[in-house]
């Protein structure tokens, strides 16, 4: 056996997921498949491998060294950078296949000196509260940019709270600044932008908001941005059907017969009050198993849910197998995903740890192996 712990990637899941958002975005919407962070833990270059096969118009990163990796493994593919880039990458970009999104005039001028074949994207800020002008600077800001040459291709914003509600009218009071920003920017001479604003939620919620392009993280990997947003999609009487692409299995490595009155783990937190058959897992939080899964999450094996017993440690975890009969070490483990009747999905997860779906896949650590499967 190479590995005891994997992350199987389901490539049809991706391309249908995808394809899901294609069959709704006019043929003139970019389709940007967002896979910064590793991919939200699924693997950076396995998935963009397959998003790009399933049709994903461009690969949308956070950072430089994630934009360079994917440059170099895929030299056809367009390349949007929404994160901050250190100055110390202004030279790497020169080429028409990389866009960065950039809020500070400076920065561009800065980029465009050493790249000037780089896509400049302007970042408005329209309610996030982050990074990105200010809507009624838009006007001065591209009477800026002509001044300095540099060659804005773009224009973005990011919606704050789409995700939090089932009523939307902080969304689309974004939606209409950053309309207006877009305007006044394409009429101070630059008519060819790509402006382009939703995220999965929004994407999924609001047609209006699609525009030039639109950038896909989340429900690209199956998972739902957030229940507010399956509710307010229930609510419209439009259905989205999402299929989670990642699985997290693993190994049994030991199975400890303890008797009753016995102690498990660091802390001795849990107790058995009966004899019991407690399998040993090589996962931890080092992996990416939250901590406070502790006397609190499930795995699955033998088609059943067991209970994890105990402290999470940092390479291991216990978890109350005494129901499953014939269990052994060596068996598969199921820590995200179906086996048998039962699935334990990232929401789940999330759940118990008082997370979102988002965090729970992406810290998943990237030294595992992630593995491509089919349906
Ligand atoms: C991460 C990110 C996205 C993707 O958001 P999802 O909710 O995962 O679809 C889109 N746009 C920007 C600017 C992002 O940082």
């Amino acid at each position: 056996m190479k590995n005891h712990t994997v992350i199987e990637i389901n490539k049809d899941a991706l391309a249908a997921n995808l394809a899901m958002f294609r069959s709704v975005i006019p043929r003139s919407t970019r389709l940007a498949a967002v896979v910064k962070s590793n991919a939200y833990g699924h693997g950076m270059t396995e998935t963009a491998g397959i998003a790009l096969d399933a049709g994903a118009d461009v690969l949308a990163v956070n950072s430089a060294p994630e934009a360079l990796l994917l440059a170099g493994q895929f030299p056809q593919a367009k390349i949007l950078v929404m994160g901050v880039v250190p100055s110390s990458f202004f030279s790497s970009f020169n080429h028409e296949r990389f866009s960065l999104m950039v809020s500070d005039v400076e920065i561009m001028a800065g980029i465009s000196r050493q790249s000037p074949r780089a896509g400049i994207h302007l970042k408005v800020d329209t309610g996030m509260g982050r990074l990105g002008i200010a809507p009624e600077d838009a006007a001065r800001t591209a009477e800026q940019i002509k001044k300095d040459g540099i060659n804005l291709t773009g224009i973005a914003t990011h919606f704050a709270s789409t995700e939090d509600f089932t009523e939307h009218s902080y969304s689309m009071r974004q939606l209409t600044l950053f309309r207006e920003a877009v305007d006044s920017v394409k009429s101070s001479g630059f008519g060819q932008l790509t402006a382009h604003c939703a995220a999965s939620a929004s994407a999924m919620l609001f047609p209006e908001a699609h525009m030039d392009m639109v950038r896909i993280g989340i429900a690209m990997y199956g998972l739902w941005p957030s229940e507010q947003t399956r509710l307010s999609l229930k609510i419209l009487g439009r259905e989205f059907s999402l299929k989670p692409a990642l699985s997290w299995k693993t190994r049994i490595i030991h199975i400890n017969n303890l008797p009753a009155g016995a102690y498990v783990g660091y802390g001795s937190t849990y107790k058995t009050t009966a004899p019991a058959k407690v399998a040993v897992l090589p996962v931890g939080y080092y992996e990416g198993l939250d901590r406070k899964m502790s006397n609190s999450g499930y795995i699955i094996t033998g088609g059943q849910r067991a209970r994890i017993i105990g402290r999470v440690c940092m390479n291991m975890t216990m978890a109350d197998v005494t129901h499953i009969s014939g269990v052994k070490a060596g068996d598969e483990v199921t820590l995200i995903g179906c086996s048998g009747q039962e699935e334990i999905t990232a929401d789940e997860i999330a759940g118990i740890t008082g997370t979102i779906n988002y965090e729970t896949v992406t810290r998943i650590n990237s030294e595992l192996p992630r593995i491509i499967t089919g349906d």
